[in-house]
């Protein structure tokens, strides 16, 4: 049943990316998760709410767009690789820095929950800054989250960013649906030997000692890198490759554990 005091009453399931720190590919992971949550015919949204750096515009290909509908009326969302996109870059120019304090944060991202024409979604994916600050509080106590996914690299620095990440969602009562462990190894195209830059399975191990949910694991790789800068990220451009099916199949994971937590919280809802 769909919550009508809810800011969104038509999204199902909102599901935030996050990372401890950044520049470990957590857009990269929000674009290509919504597109593959897309390819499978679902209805999916993607909102851009990283104030420091919205990447989302550059990554799903659509850097300038005419959101604004005629007075009154709602943000028009433009739509990308059957995904609706709202982010924070549409309102602020590219070079232009901006201080952002909590209340702006906290009012930029009621705006885009409850002005933006998202229709009926099954998924709303959020790309977050890094970090435990303002945006993710704002978003936790706006909407009732389904979870978070927490993007990490191998690297000791960031699985101990991903442990403050899994302590503040658990205080704001957000389920954290698993990790993910990006730039795991890098598969050589010429050779197919693989070499672990960052090394690899800290983060299984990360979600293991943590005791949540491992999603997979996505291969450091070129055709990421340029998807990702050429504005048509991999899942699309190359469907068939194995880098589109690492994200697939993590697509397929997080779907998995959505079904989990919203049947305990239906379990808990009826028991109380
Ligand atoms: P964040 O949002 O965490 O700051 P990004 O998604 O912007 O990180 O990724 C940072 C950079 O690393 C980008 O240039 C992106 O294309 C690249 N990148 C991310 N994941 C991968 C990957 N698996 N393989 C290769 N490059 C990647
Ligand atoms: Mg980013």
């Amino acid at each position: 049943m769909p919550d009508q005091d809810s800011l969104i009453p038509h999204v199902k399931h909102t599901v935030a990316v996050s990372s401890g720190k950044g520049g470990v590919g957590k857009t990269t992971v929000a674009v290509n998760l919504a597109v593959a949550l897309a390819q499978r015919g679902l209805r999916v949204g993607l909102l851009d709410c990283d104030v420091y750096g919205p990447n989302v515009p550059l990554m799903m290909g659509v850097k300038q767009a005419d959101v604004h509908g005629s007075e009154g009326q709602k943000l028009n969302p433009p739509e990308r690789y059957g995904v609706k996109l709202m982010s924070i870059g549409f309102f602020v120019p590219e070079d232009s820095p901006v201080v952002w304090r909590g209340p702006m944060i906290n009012s930029a991202i009621q705006q885009f929950l409850r002005d933006v024409d998202w229709g009926e979604l099954d998924y709303l994916v959020v790309d977050l800054p890094p970090g435990t600050g303002d945006a993710q509080l704002s978003l936790s106590q706006l909407v009732p989250l389904t979870g978070a996914v927490i993007v990490t690299t191998p690297q000791e620095v960031s699985l101990l960013d991903s442990r403050k990440g899994l302590a503040m969602f658990q205080k704001v009562h957000v389920p954290v649906l698993g990790i993910i462990e990006n730039m795991s190894s890098f598969l050589c195209p010429h050779c197919k030997e693989r070499t672990d830059i960052f090394s690899h399975g800290g983060g299984q191990a990360a979600a293991k000692t943590l005791g949540v949910p491992f999603l997979g694991e996505i291969p450091i790789d070129l055709a990421i890198r340029v998807g990702g800068d050429e504005g048509r990220p991999v899942v699309d451009g190359h469907p068939n490759s194995p880098q589109a099916g690492a994200f697939g199949n993590i697509a397929g994971a997080v779907i998995e554990q959505v079904k989990i937590v919203t049947a305990a919280a239906t379990k808990l809802t009826i028991i109380q």
